[in-house]
């Protein structure tokens, strides 16, 4: 990298592979540079003034992972807990940990908001304006590369609904991405707006310290139980090296997680029969599980939630949680009235609504002075986008844990910067066959979630077959990424065309 650098702020850098965002994907991703391509400069500019993205930026009571942290950590560096699910903070400090070991934290450059990126096809280059610091002084980074590690989702702003009444409410509303760690809910009545992985989450988190939680849905998801630890990694990592174990432990996780899913689309009738069995056993007759329990639609047709050990039926079972199925009419002075003509007093009221989704971190891109909009692109490999050179965007499976798709797509892109210095290429840009936008075209994320269909309009598309198709396989992914091959006649590439003031295309 060649830079000129004052107090971390950095001017007129050239990196061959810039990397946006230092959280899980960008962690992974500057691991497999660095090892598998030494020869290559690399930074990453980090938008916020710590490392760990998700993990970092969410403070709510309770926060953990809901995959199992084998398939969550990275493959290089063994999960060494017990824990299985664990808590937010502990993986915050194994994300820390690993930075520093591989000596990641001294590439990261925090307070750097990547604004803009225009890609030019004569000089085969990068240039990405960025924003420094809280002054946003302005700074301009060039690269060959750019890996936007970016998550899915806005720092800035959570999913916000306004409800009628909401002013006229005495008491405190608050978002969990931006909890207020000295929230007192010591013996107050908690009323929890959502349904999803959050509102789970918080239930049995706050129920022990609060009188009454209350979790209110407009409708239910789909609630299974795991086990917070995990007996089968216990027994192994006994008998085989640390790294070995891991390797064996995630292998068979994420396999196990593959075969559910399919499972679950295959026979959905049955699937759906066994998780309500479960939670009515888990319920113990405290609360009925329809409505409570008993999603309109077929699981996986939206995120299912886990629990670790139940402990959401628990604090049901106990009385210290409960579940109210019905609509918001208005917020009230002392709570919210709802549509039955139902009345629910509350202290604090928390909107556990949802993400905000977003594309590729907000960068604004330009190809040839040409704006992009990520949803006039269609997805290449899951990682790549159709018509843009030299970029790539980190997103995770739906299905499994984010990072065993981010650790692929960091390999992926590794292959693909190996195989252009063996060939001389320059550019490689995924080119869509002639009318296949549109024929066969869906949306990249295939949930029925309310946070995801909120952003269809914004995300690139996927097409119906590779490497178009985004599979939400990991499986299938670990032969292809790894292993497929890099010139698959649907990549153009180019190489440096000295003298002249555009790119020569080469022949595949
Ligand atoms: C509460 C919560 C729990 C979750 N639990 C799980 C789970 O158990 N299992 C699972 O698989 N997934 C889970 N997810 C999804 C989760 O986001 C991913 O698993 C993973 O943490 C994403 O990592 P990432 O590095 O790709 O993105 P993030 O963690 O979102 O990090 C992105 C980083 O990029 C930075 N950035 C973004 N845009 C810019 C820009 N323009 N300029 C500079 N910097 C930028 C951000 O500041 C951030 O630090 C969860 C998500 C949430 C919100």
């Amino acid at each position: 990298m060649t830079d000129s650098q004052t107090d971390g702020v950095v001017d007129a850098v050239t990196v061959d592979v810039l990397i946006v965002g230092a959280g899980i994907s960008g962690i992974d991703a500057a691991y497999r540079i660095k090892t598998q391509l030494p020869g290559k400069s690399y930074t990453i500019l980090e938008g916020r003034d710590s490392l760990g993205g998700t993990w970092d930026q969410f403070r709510y009571p309770g926060i953990r992972s809901d995959s199992d942290m084998f398939t969550f950590s990275f493959p290089f560096r063994p999960w060494k807990s017990s824990k299985a699910i664990s808590e937010g903070s502990l993986i915050l400090d194994y994300l820390k940990d690993t930075a520093r070991e591989f000596g990641i934290d001294e590439q990261i450059r925090y307070g750097h908001r990547v604004l803009r990126a225009a890609w030019s096809s004569v000089d085969a280059t990068w240039t990405v304006d960025v924003e420094v610091g809280p002054e946003r002084r302005p700074t301009t980074v060039t690269c060959s590369f750019l890996y936007l590690c970016t998550g899915y989702y806005s720092y800035e702003s959570g999913h916000q609904v306004q409800f009628p009444g909401q002013e006229d409410f005495a008491g405190q509303v608050v978002h969990p991405q931006f909890w207020p760690q000295d929230l007192d809910y010591q013996g107050k009545r908690v009323v929890i707006i959502g349904s999803g992985a959050t509102a789970v989450t918080l239930v049995p988190a706050l129920a022990d310290r609060a009188e009454l939680v209350t979790m209110l849905q407009r409708s239910p998801s789909y609630v299974l139980t795991r086990p917070a630890g995990d007996g089968f990694a216990d027994r192994i990592r006994k008998w085989l090296p640390a790294g070995l174990a891991h390797r064996v432990i995630r292998e068979k996780n994420a396999a196990l997680a593959v075969a559910a899913y399919k499972f679950l689309r295959r026979w959905p009738a049955k699937g759906r029969a066994l998780i309500l069995d479960g939670i009515a056993k888990q319920l113990g007759g405290v609360l009925p599980v329809d409505p409570h329990f008993t999603p309109r639609y077929d699981p996986w047709d939206q995120r299912l939630c886990f629990v670790p050990d139940g402990d959401l039926f628990a604090a049901i079972r106990e009385r210290k949680a409960t579940v109210v199925t019905d609509q918001i009419e208005t917020f009230t002075e002392k709570g919210i009235t709802l549509t039955s003509g139902a009345e629910l007093e509350a202290d604090i009221i928390v909107t556990a609504t949802g993400l905000k989704m977003v594309a590729l971190g907000q960068v604004e891109v330009t190809v040839d002075g040409e704006r992009v909009q990520p949803h006039d692109t269609t997805v290449y490999k899951g990682l790549m986008l159709s018509g843009i050179p030299n970029l790539a965007w980190c997103v995770g499976y739906i299905n499994n844990s984010w990072t065993l798709r981010a650790d692929l797509s960091a390999q992926y892109v590794c292959r693909l910067l190996t195989y252009m210095d063996q060939h001389h290429y320059v550019a490689a840009v995924p080119e869509l066959p002639a009318g296949e936008r549109g024929v066969s075209a869906g949306p990249l994320l295939d949930l029925a979630s309310g946070y995801v269909q909120r952003a269809t309009a914004i995300l690139p598309i996927q097409g119906a077959v590779a490497p178009w198709r985004t599979r939400q396989n990991y499986l299938a992914d670990s032969v292809g990424l790894r292993y497929g091959r890099v010139d698959d006649g649907a990549m153009r590439f180019t190489r440096a065309n000295i003298g002249a003031r555009t790119p020569v295309a080469l022949d595949r």
